[in-house]
């Protein structure tokens, strides 16, 4: 959501070498970047510094906690600059470290709606890894079980992003992770991805309580839901789930997710040269200029409708024929709310079409409907006793923005949870991590609770 523009500021590390365009923004920032490793270099020396500490402890009077992984798995923390114990310390945070290394993996590798292959083969090689068998659906989307005690429960996110999406390696500043310049982050929705992993492997490693666990990783999330409003429930008889991805700030839950409708517009007209006879033209953009539809926040905010893309004409000395326009409408309102909008939409384009002679056709493509969760669906009352039990309220905030969670209601009763993601579809997208190892605990809780009722 918008209003968060704001960065934490700050130091300055980044994974790898810092490129000359930074170099040359500052003396500072160059001496804070020069004391930073390469990610190769910072897993050798902290690699070999961490064994040899840990080895110490263990000799001490073995630590329990510390396992081989922590050996063998490279460090989260990368920067000199905050000093050596702070890098061991960061080590010893096990979660941290391999969800910080799952998103980095996951951003390492290019994705887009519809072309998500490269995700959907690390993340089946991961599941795959903890010896759970993987199936992709019809659509694409990426399925497993891990068999437990209990009513199933849906864990999900969504594979694609929106473009470009390339591959990356992020920048990581005071805990946080941006785009390194060349790309949007890709946190949306590999952070709720990275969620989803650090759950399953956790459960599974140190063999906690759970209920049987569906994994559903979706395609085409980003162009209408696709994926998830192709999957297919019966099989699995899951009924309640909860879907990672970005909204809010993280641990906030989405109480009200809006209607989304896509339309297109294509206005025809006729063209000609501008310095002869106009009679004998038809300006599509004037038939545009006239048409009077509704537009912009209505209903006191509860209904936005944009013009997002704007198309029109051949040169610059010629009269427009044609206009095509991409626009979107959402809305928390009822249907009939929906169809009434849709109806004034396409009258108001025919209409002032028709008074020039020209021609106007609208199409919809509703991609979900809105929805409301309960706040006593029990699922979502595990959620809020989990974090009063660590004196938080539960937070629940209506949003605009679309999830898979309205492609999976009523049939299963998922909502979401915010993984934190800020400035979602740009480059200046950026995550904060630490909340991500938050998430995770807090759904383990509940996972527990969720499996000894
Ligand atoms: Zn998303």
């Amino acid at each position: 959501m918008g209003g968060r523009k704001g960065k934490p500021g700050g130091g300055f590390c980044r994974l790898g070498p810092a490129p000359l365009r930074e170099i040359n923004e500052g003396k500072e920032r160059y001496e804070s970047q020069r004391r930073c490793q390469s990610l190769p270099e910072m897993r050798a020396s902290l690699g070999s510094i961490t064994s040899r500490v840990l080895a110490a402890i263990a000799n001490w009077g073995g630590v329990s906690l510390l396992r081989s992984r922590f050996l063998v798995e490279p460090r989260a923390c990368m920067c000199m600059t905050k000093g050596l114990m702070e890098c061991i310390l960061g080590g010893m945070t096990d979660l941290s470290s391999s969800i910080y290394q799952t998103l980095l993996a996951l951003l390492a590798l290019p994705s887009t709606p519809g072309h998500e292959e490269q995700v959907r083969a690390y993340l089946a090689r991961r599941l795959e890894g903890l010896g759970l068998a993987t199936q992709t659906d019809s659509a694409g989307n990426l399925i497993a079980l891990l068999p437990g005690e209990g009513r199933p429960l849906l864990l999900n996110a969504h594979m694609d992003r929106v473009p470009p999406g390339l591959a990356h390696t992020p920048v990581l500043r005071d805990g946080v992770f941006y785009s390194d310049g060349t790309t949007n982050l890709g946190a949306d929705d590999a952070a709720g991805l990275a969620i989803v992993l650090e759950i399953v492997t956790r459960v599974m490693e140190q063999r906690l309580p759970h209920p049987p666990l569906l994994l559903v990783f979706t395609v085409e999330e980003e162009v209408g839901l696709r994926g998830a409003s192709a999957f297919d429930p019966t099989p699995w008889n899951v009924s309640e789930g909860i879907v990672f991805d970005n909204a809010f700030e993280a641990g906030v839950v989405v109480s009200q997710g809006a209607m989304y409708v896509a339309f297109d517009v294509e206005i025809r007209g006729r063209t000609g040269h501008p310095g002869k006879d106009l009679a004998q033209t038809i300006n599509a953009l004037e038939i545009f200029r006239a048409a009077r539809y509704p537009h912009g926040s209505l209903h006191n905010d509860r209904t936005r409708i944009l013009l997002g893309r704007l198309t029109a004409g051949s040169a610059r000395n010629a009269v427009p024929d044609r206009v095509q326009i991409e626009g979107e409408l959402r809305s928390f309102e009822p249907p009939a709310v929906r169809e009434e909008l849709m109806g004034e939409l396409q009258r108001a384009f025919e209409e002032a079409a028709r008074q020039f002679g020209g021609s106007a056709q609208v199409t919809f493509n509703p991609h979900c409907t809105s929805y409301s969760v309960d706040e006593n669906e029990p699922l979502l009352m595990r959620y809020r006793e989990v974090l009063a039990r660590r004196g938080e309220p539960l937070r629940l905030r209506p949003t605009f923005i679309g999830s898979d969670a309205a492609a999976f209601r009523p049939r299963i009763q998922a909502f979401t949870i915010s993984t934190g993601v800020a400035n979602e579809h740009s480059f200046e997208e950026y995550v904060p991590l630490h909340p991500l190892e938050m998430i995770v605990n807090d759904v383990l809780m509940v996972l527990k609770l969720h499996h000894a009722h």
